[in-house]
């Protein structure tokens, strides 16, 4: 890298070549996207500067007239799209065009399979936004000057996307960006002015800035001066009413709004008026982006003013369990000054966010109702994110719970389809709590011996096994009148469900073990807090429960692994009075012996619900002992 002259050769993360090829194999069969990608990016370039504009005057340097250029020239061989928006400094074009700043790069090349066809269907998943150039170019060239930099600091970057970019400082730069693509041999056909116009149409169409290009001269008036014309129709789509709008219109404008090169899942255009106006559009994507969980990521909804647009990444207007909505709100009373600080106390933002949030969970509604299938795939993209509403948005906590999705151990698979409604509807007579597991993953809950009687009796339980849900159920604590209860916490109450037989047996056999529960807690000590009999185990000996008020021990080794220190709770040891062991633990006269089984007895109770021993090799003497002294 030389760096005193002005210009110097750069490389590219190596990501971005990998990238690069990967996308111009994939693409190849629909090459005309690239048009729309910079005309995207530079509709983006002229809000941003709207944007800024608003604190800054100077930025506009006296030109608000902003628009878009398309042009060709047959005899060098390029395309040409320029903006006269924001523009870029040095830094930021190589933050922004010489690596790949999007997070979730990294991960996305690791999760390649080198399968070009199977990878290839992903790239679209991913969106490579300017790269896209280098389908049909071997050459790029952007010159671009940042509004409010003086002429002198233009730069120009250019790259045959093989590894390295050139940039040079130029002194007569444009404010905004200009790309020029240079064909490549095979892709004449875009220096064509009908086939440009055609594209543009198609994909940008709904842009809301002019997309100009020279009119097409006729072979005779060619010494006339050129003149322009728009290309696009540059409406608001949203503010049209929706017979208006095609469903290609409505994919067209969710590409552009949320930079996914994928088609939506679904979405919901509606206008409310009254006391506050405003117009939404928002669409639920099908896929999860790869930042999701991203702490920076970036919001998916932009705000409009009476169609001019304000900002992007609107976070006031959509809740944290929502992020994944893209789309755009645009207001009639909030002023077209309005900056981000305002936003966050503003009656009216307020309103328009609860009305927002309405309508998008009415949406899901529609969705789960009337189409499973596509729930399905929802659920399975943002299920997680949903699960933080109840916590988050107390106000619609019910209606949120009503979407909710589970795994039971009525399914067979992990696929989370039980909703609440559901369970109630098949609740046993006599039942009146919705009972579930929590525990790390979908096996431990699923064969967890505090589900014995619960498989007995045939009564359903709900398996949580996503670390959201633990968070879930501590602020979704009933549902529709029904408790949620832990079965792995306090003891087992199946009230009405347990009949005057079960009862019965239950005393005079509490009364048979009363000496060994003593013995059994001596033994352990201070590992446990309590030693009792339950009737919740059929084929396991002994099972660990929380005590009533505590924190349930799948939650507190979440918060451990998180590394929040927290005073662990001391379980409660259960014993079942029907198994082998437990009978002849009892009539155990040995005190070594009897001190070795209830130490295995209490550490495997603590394997089962998924916890880990303090010392396992202790563990393995005992038990090898046992086995011989059986053999
Ligand atoms: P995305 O648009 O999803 O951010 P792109 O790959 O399309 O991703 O663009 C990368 C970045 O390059 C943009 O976020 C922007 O910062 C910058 N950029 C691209 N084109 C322009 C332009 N015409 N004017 C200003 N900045 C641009
Ligand atoms: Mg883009």
């Amino acid at each position: 890298m030389s760096t005193d002259a002005h210009k110097e050769t750069l490389g590219f993360q190596t990501e971005v070549k990998q990238l690069l090829q990967l996308m111009i194999h994939s693409l190849y069969s629909n090459k005309e996207i690239f048009l729309r990608e910079l005309v995207s990016n530079a509709s983006d370039a002229c809000d941003k500067l709207r944007f800024e504009g608003l604190s800054d005057d100077a930025l506009f340097e006296g030109d608000t007239d902003l628009k878009i250029r398309v042009a060709f020239d047959k005899e060098a061989r390029t395309v040409t799209i320029s903006d006269n928006g924001i523009g870029m400094n040095r830094q930021e074009v190589i933050d922004n065009i010489g690596t790949i700043a999007k997070s979730g790069t990294r991960q996305f090349l690791d999760s390649l399979t080198g399968d070009q066809a199977k990878d290839a269907h992903m790239i679209g998943q991913f969106g490579v936004g300017f790269y896209s150039a280098f389908i049909v170019a071997d050459r790029v060239t952007v010159t671009t000057r940042r509004a409010g930099l003086t002429a002198e600091h233009g730069v120009r970057w250019e790259s045959t996307g093989e590894g390295e970019f050139t940039l040079e400082t130029v002194d007569s730069a444009q404010r905004g960006t200009e790309v020029v693509l240079h064909l490549r041999e095979e892709d004449d056909e875009f220096l064509d002015g009908w086939r440009l116009r055609s594209i543009i149409r198609k994909y940008s169409d709904h842009i809301t800035l002019p997309i100009m290009m020279d009119k097409e001269a006729g072979a005779e008036d060619e010494e006339a001066p050129e003149e322009e014309e728009k290309v696009n129709s540059a409406s608001a789509l949203w503010a049209r009413s929706r017979s208006e709008v095609s469903e290609e219109e409505y994919t067209e404008f969710y590409k552009h709004v949320s930079h996914d090169f994928e088609e939506p899942l679904t979405h919901i255009h509606s206008r409310v008026e009254g006391n506050l106006e405003y117009t939404s559009l928002l669409y639920i994507p099908k896929r999860a982006p790869f930042d999701l969980w991203d702490r920076d990521r970036r919001n998916g909804i932009k705000l409009y003013v009476k169609r001019v647009f304000i900002m992007d990444d609107a976070e006031h207007l959509m809740p944290n369990y929502l992020r994944f909505v893209k789309g755009v709100i645009d207001s009639s009373d909030l002023p077209l000054n309005v900056s981000r600080e305002i936003l966050q106390h503003n009656k009216a933002v307020d309103s328009m966010r609860n009305g927002s949030v309405k309508k998008v969970l009415g949406l899901l509604e529609g969705v789960a109702k009337n189409d499973a299938e596509k729930y399905a795939i929802f659920w399975k993209e943002f299920g997680k994110v949903m699960k933080e509403g109840p916590a988050e948005d107390f106000a619609n906590r019910e209606q949120i719970a009503k979407l909710l999705r589970f795994s039971t151990t009525e399914t067979d698979s992990e696929e989370q389809d039980v909703s609440l409604e559901q369970y109630l509807s098949r609740m046993k007579e006599g039942q009146d709590k919705i009972y579930y597991i929590a525990a790390e993953s979908f096996a431990a809950a699923k064969n967890s011996p505090h589900l014995e009687i619960f498989r007995k009796k045939g009564i359903e339980v709900v398996l949580l096994t996503d670390r959201v849900d633990e968070w879930l159920v501590s602020s979704l604590t009933e549902f529709d009148g029904k408790a949620l209860q832990s079965v792995a916490r306090g003891e087992l109450d199946l009230g009405e469900l347990e009949d005057e037989e079960d009862k019965k047996a239950k005393e005079s056999v509490e009364k048979d073990f009363s000496e060994l529960l003593g013995r059994v807690k001596e033994s352990l000590g201070e590992q446990v807090d309590e030693v009792r009999i339950t009737h919740r185990l059929t084929s396991s000996p002994a099972c660990l429960v929380s005590g009533e008020g505590g924190m349930g021990a799948n939650m507190e080794r979440i918060l451990q692994s998180v590394g929040q220190e927290i005073q662990a709770s001391k379980p409660i040891l259960e014993l079942n009075p029907e198994h082998m062991l437990v009978k002849r633990l009892r009539d155990e006269q040995d005190g070594d012996r009897f001190g070795d089984w209830s130490s295995i007895l209490f550490d495997q109770a603590l394997l089962a619900e998924g916890g880990q021993l303090e010392d396992p090799a202790s563990f393995v003497a005992r038990l090898n002992q046992l086995l011989i002294e059986l053999s």
